[in-house]
């Protein structure tokens, strides 16, 4: 291929003929149609284009050709029967980098003006190098009888709803095959046969059902991620998770576990960091219910259990509400992968015959119920404490005063079950002041109860990375 094809947007972009008679006409034509503003260097216009430049249509540059006439032209056309002034154009030409096409002259060309068709927006160029332009008007002509007539009409048609479709059909090779099947379709040949209007509401009906199949295909999974290793990911959360096309991601889910998405899934966090910015609820629900509803298969991959102080009933009822599919993969909630990843039981035989989940936090920041402190502080029973790292000196305070010896066991694991997990022990007299001296920050869960006693090995094992399981920290 010795020529490059490209189509130029000439629209407003000076373009320098050189010639006055009825070749250079032809080619003003050509480049009038396509919008671009057109000088004509000659010492003579032909009537029609003496008429143009009447007009204002074209510009009229007497006299002998300048290179200095190039200066601000994208192209030029040599179109003189003189070869001399011609080669003198194009030489010009060259050296101020314009592309310059000799009418009929490949030699001094840099660029060739290929036989058309234009059914426009539908344009088809046939070029022959310049070794054989009667050779490319023939195959125009070929081109030309075998186009259905109303093939650029089918185009503007297919333009004016692109958006729509666009809009409807996410992805890319769904809306390939959507085209397919309308050009080869009754709307297709609805547009070719000139009846737009049944095209249209052909269209119409073709774009809904499309909605509906999407519609069905949609769906939330709303799957627990687990504490943050990325090992304690159940098989069925991996399995939807490496299917999604959308994933909607809490802050608390680390990147280990997004690093199993589809390379090509949308990921998208919603998080809510303590005290930071955050995304509403609603805004998530709201998020979740248009993507399903658009035909995505979006993993809504949430810290721990989705049902654990994880607001995943509000998202299923957002989703439920609106008519589409959704399913719950459970996660190993934090309390139960903290307690493991620090060696201590959340009941024994002879410490604790109960285990409360608990938050530190109001449902609804102020607004919210408190934690029944005398039932929490009463019994044998091990507590484990969510969110509580910003009201650890309340909640502590609050369960001793409320009965609960100021000498249980506590600990408090700090990124429990990952590579950066921290681990403080003490009691409930003073494990607030030991975390807030080891600078616990969030997300940390707090422990207590005799149980935690029952974790002996106790030493620190903060900020040290092993391979060895992490166990609680000694303190005294
Ligand atoms: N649905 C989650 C809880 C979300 S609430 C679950 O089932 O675990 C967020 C709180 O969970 C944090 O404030 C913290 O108390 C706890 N948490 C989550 N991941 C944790 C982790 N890796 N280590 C310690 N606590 C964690």
């Amino acid at each position: 291929m010795n020529h490059f094809p490209l189509f130029a947007d000439l629209r407003n972009q000076s373009c320098l003929v050189v010639g006055g008679g009825e070749v250079a006409a032809r080619k003003i034509g050509l480049l009038r149609r396509s919008g671009a503003r057109v000088s004509v260097n000659a010492s003579e216009l032909n009537p029609e284009l003496a008429r143009q430049a009447k007009a204002g249509d074209i510009e009229h540059i007497p006299g002998p050709f300048n290179s200095g006439l190039i200066a601000d032209a994208i192209l030029v056309i040599a179109a003189t029967s003189d070869r001399s002034v011609n080669a003198q154009v194009a030489e010009a030409a060259a050296s101020l980098n314009r592309l310059c096409n000799v009418v009929d002259d490949a030699e001094l060309s840099s660029c060739i003006i290929p036989a058309i068709v234009d059914r426009s927006p539908i344009v088809i160029a046939v070029g022959s190098g310049g070794d054989a332009p009667v050779l490319a008007r023939r195959l125009r002509q070929q081109i030309e009888t075998w186009l259905p007539d109303r093939i650029g009409e089918l185009a503007t048609w297919a333009g004016k709803w692109r958006t729509s479709v666009q809009a409807r059909i996410g992805a890319h090779a769904g809306r390939l095959r959507f085209w397919e099947s309308v050009f080869e379709g009754q709307a297709g040949r609805d547009v070719l046969a000139g009846n737009v209007e049944a095209a249209d509401t052909r269209m119409q009906a073709l774009l809904k059902d499309q909605e509906s199949a999407a519609a069905g295909r949609g769906v939330a999974w709303i799957v627990g991620a687990g504490p943050g290793n990325p090992g304690l990911l159940t098989r069925r959360g991996m399995q939807l998770l490496q299917t999604a096309d959308v994933v909607l991601h809490d802050r608390l889910v680390s990147r280990e576990i997004l690093e199993f998405a589809r390379r090509d899934a949308q990921i998208v966090s919603v998080g809510k960091a303590p005290g930071g910015p955050s995304v509403s609820q609603e805004h998530i629900n709201r998020q979740l219910v248009e993507l399903v509803a658009a035909g995505h298969r979006v993993c809504r991959l949430k810290g721990g259990d989705p049902f654990v102080f994880g607001r995943g009933a509000e998202e299923i009822n957002a989703v439920a509400a609106a008519g589409l599919n959704w399913e719950v993969v459970p996660g190993i909630t934090s309390a139960n992968g903290c307690a493991a990843a620090a060696g201590i039981p959340l009941t024994h035989r002879d410490h604790a015959n109960a285990v409360t989940l608990v938050t530190a936090h109001r449902a609804d920041g102020a607004d919210g119920v408190d934690p029944d402190w005398s039932w929490l502080a009463r019994g044998t029973q091990t507590l484990a404490i969510y969110m509580g790292v910003r009201r650890l000196q309340d909640v502590t305070r609050n369960l001793v005063e409320h009965g609960r010896p100021a000498g249980t066991a506590a600990a408090l694991i700090e990124n429990g079950t990952t590579e950066r997990q921290r681990v403080v022990g003490g009691t409930l007299g003073d494990i607030a002041a030991i975390g807030a001296a080891a600078e616990i920050r969030p997300p940390a869960l707090l422990i207590v109860g005799d149980v935690v006693g029952v974790a002996d090995k106790l030493h620190d094992i903060s900020n040290t990375l092993t391979d060895e399981p992490p166990t609680v920290a000694a303190t005294n």
